[in-house]
């Protein structure tokens, strides 16, 4: 469907073109959605011929389409526009972030290699996910500087998320793609998306990203996506074919659109989480903010008094988990989103029961900080927190080096 891309376009254009270079020629502006199950062909032969191929590399069909499940035209066109955005050879989109990582785990352990080693704190399902080891898979958790010790000749992934899901420590991604060798490592990117960052650079042979969040970028469209080189993106492709997790061509379409503006919203929705950070810095009410060193949408900010009333105070922030849409959303991730990691792990991996995280979006920040200063309202200051002594000066916003991201 494509034509050899220009290597040099911007970003900002690739957003708004990848994926869509056959249009035009096609007499069409907007994609089409291809809502086809099946596909009729009259050359049985031929198609034989194609689902060899397919058993044999996972590479994508040549010719026309097959069946809905080894792969669609729509959501074909997201795919190739993400992987353009995360500089990568391919990219194999499932129904959800989670259905992404448990291909990227099943086709690793299907080649004998459970053992996976991972750095917390990472998004709670996906902890939960290796913790129980629902998919046979064994992991060791990890500080950065321990993963080339925690190798073992079984080890078959190694994951880590930066800035990581919900206290925004970051790891140096280049210096964990080199502890790892020849081991594939594996970057969630969904909270800095390919605008801010792009692991693939500096050395993770997988980028994954839960797409509901920023990529679709409007809490409308469910969705997950792996970018890799096109020999990985061919088990992927196996995996989802074998076990049918895959994207259906409407969320394709929304996602495709959702790319168009990516670059605009994460470079908007920083700019207001900065100012709201300083914000929150100098505010006697908060204990402790982390904002990555790379910027972004998302905040952390540990309160002095009861987080559960500031959740219960937001009148035009959304109180609901989930991140990266252009309305505001806050939540605590010991209530919600990391709910499933066992509490000692989770408090482990500096999720502390005082801790809010807050998505940023496209609203004004006069009205954001509004709504936020009242919601915190009458919560006990600094000053009169008995554990007060304990926390970091008030003033300062954490940024999570590298050295101690993700201790475990
Ligand atoms: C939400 C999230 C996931 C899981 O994605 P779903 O689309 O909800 O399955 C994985 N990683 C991170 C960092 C997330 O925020």
């Amino acid at each position: 469907m494509e034509t050899t891309p220009a290597p040099t376009r911007a970003l900002a254009t690739e957003a708004v073109h990848a994926g869509r270079d056959d249009l035009a020629r096609q007499g069409l502006h907007a994609p089409p959605i291809d809502l086809s199950t099946t596909y009729p062909s009259y050359d049985s032969r031929a198609e034989a011929a194609r689902i060899d191929a397919f058993a044999t590399t996972g590479a994508d069909p040549e010719g026309p389409p097959v069946y809905g499940r080894l792969g669609n035209p729509t959501v074909a066109r997201f795919e190739t526009a993400l992987a353009r955005l995360e500089g990568t050879e391919a990219a194999v989109a499932f129904a959800s972030g989670m259905a992404a990582l448990s291909a990227v785990l099943l086709v690793r352990s299907s080649l004998g290699l459970r053992h996976v080693v991972a750095v917390r704190p990472l998004y709670g399902c996906s902890d939960h996910l290796l913790t129980a080891g629902l998919l046979g898979s064994e992991v060791t958790w990890t500080d950065p500087a321990g993963i080339a010790d925690a190798l073992r000749p079984d080890t078959g992934l190694v994951m880590v998320e930066s800035p990581a899901n919900p206290t925004l420590a970051e790891v140096d991604l280049r210096a964990v793609a080199h502890a790892c060798g020849s081991v594939p490592l594996l970057a969630d990117n969904t909270f800095a998306t390919p605008v801010l960052q792009r692991p693939a650079e500096q050395g993770a042979r997988l980028v994954l990203h839960s797409a509901t969040k920023y990529l679709g970028g409007h809490g409308d469209v469910m969705a997950g996506v792996v970018a890799c080189d096109e020999e990985f993106a061919g088990r992927l492709r196996q995996i989802r074919f074998a076990t049918g997790g895959v994207l259906h061509p409407l969320a394709g379409y929304l996602l495709l659109r959702g790319l168009s503006t990516l670059p605009v919203r994460v470079h908007a929705a920083s700019a207001t989480a900065a100012e709201l950070a300083r914000r929150l810095t100098s505010d006697p009410r908060i204990a402790r903010v982390h904002y990555p060193r790379i910027g972004g949408a998302m905040i952390a900010f540990e309160v002095h008094g009861d987080p559960h009333e500031v959740i219960a105070g937001v009148r035009l922030i959304t109180p609901a988990v989930s991140l990266g849409s252009v309305d505001t959303l806050i939540q605590h991730p010991a209530s919600i989103s990391h709910r499933i990691v066992e509490e000692d792990d989770r408090r482990g991996a500096g999720v502390s029961d005082r801790l809010l995280r807050l998505s940023v979006g496209l609203e004004d920040v006069e009205d954001l900080w509004a709504d936020l200063d009242n919601a915190l309202g009458a919560t006990p200051v600094g000053d009169a927190d008995p554990h007060r002594s304990a926390a970091p000066p008030r003033g300062a916003i954490s940024h999570n080096a590298p050295a101690v991201a993700g201790a475990p």
